[in-house]
């Protein structure tokens, strides 16, 4: 095997659009996981990006970041994507798993970007890219529950559609560079925990 194509342990990019339940599905991940052995660590590309923008003043809240400048956000991105490395390198194993919570496409006030292009695969070398998918009623009327969060800018059901599709596009694309395999995954209303199990099935396949 080539070394540069893979990490020593597994690296599962979980992407999907905002409210889909990607954060949820993980919190049931973890604890199956724990309940089966398994050594994995969570992580969320967003918490790593908000660390440093709130350092530096840029923002309040995680969902102001999509609307910094894109030169800021491209530096805010690379830096993430080198310290999750950086921060799983020293706690992961060849029997770890290391699931990265964030999007393949991020809808920004300059247009839709890529989450996951090439400076931050080289960092991350994806064994899988999984991606979360419901129904965009369901996406809408999720983020229309959830007040902690600032979603508006996505669109309701109407733009979670759109996003949804250029999304899926984005993550085969950016399954290419390092021949990551791409899971889609139906987070069914009410169903979080059988998402949680399905996704945990696949990346032990790996
Ligand atoms: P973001 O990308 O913005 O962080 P997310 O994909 O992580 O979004 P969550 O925060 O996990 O989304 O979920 C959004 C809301 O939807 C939360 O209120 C959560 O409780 C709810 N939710 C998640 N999964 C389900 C489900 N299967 N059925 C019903 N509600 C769900
Ligand atoms: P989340 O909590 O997953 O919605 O992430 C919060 C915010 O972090 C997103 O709205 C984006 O602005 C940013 N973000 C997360 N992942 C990425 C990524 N891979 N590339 C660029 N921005 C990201
Ligand atoms: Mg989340």
């Amino acid at each position: 095997m080539e070394r540069e194509m893979r990490h020593p342990f597994k690296v599962v990019i979980v992407t999907g659009v905002p409210g889909v339940g990607k954060t949820t599905v993980l919190n049931h991940l973890e604890k199956l996981a724990g309940e089966r052995g398994l050594k994995v660590r969570i992580v969320n590309f967003g918490t790593y990006m908000l660390e440093t923008a709130l350092r530096e003043g840029l923002v309040s809240h995680r969902d102001e970041m999509r609307k910094l400048p894109l030169r800021k956000q491209l530096e805010l991105q690379a830096l993430a994507a080198r310290r999750i490395i950086e921060d799983a390198a020293g706690s992961l194993g060849e029997d770890g798993f290391l699931l990265i919570d964030t999007h393949a496409l991020v809808k920004t006030v300059a247009g839709y970007w890529p989450g996951l292009p090439k400076h931050v695969l080289d960092e991350l070398k994806p064994d899988m890219i999984a991606v979360i998918e419901a129904s965009p009623e369901e996406i809408a009327a999720r983020q229309a529950r959830d007040k902690s969060r600032v979603r508006s800018d996505i669109g309701g059901a109407e733009g979670a559609a759109r996003l949804m599709e250029y999304a899926r596009a984005a993550a085969f694309a950016s399954a290419v560079h390092y021949a990551s395999t791409v899971a889609v995954v139906e987070n069914r209303e009410g169903k979080a925990e059988e998402a949680a199990r399905n996704l945990l099935e696949l990346i032990t396949r790996l």
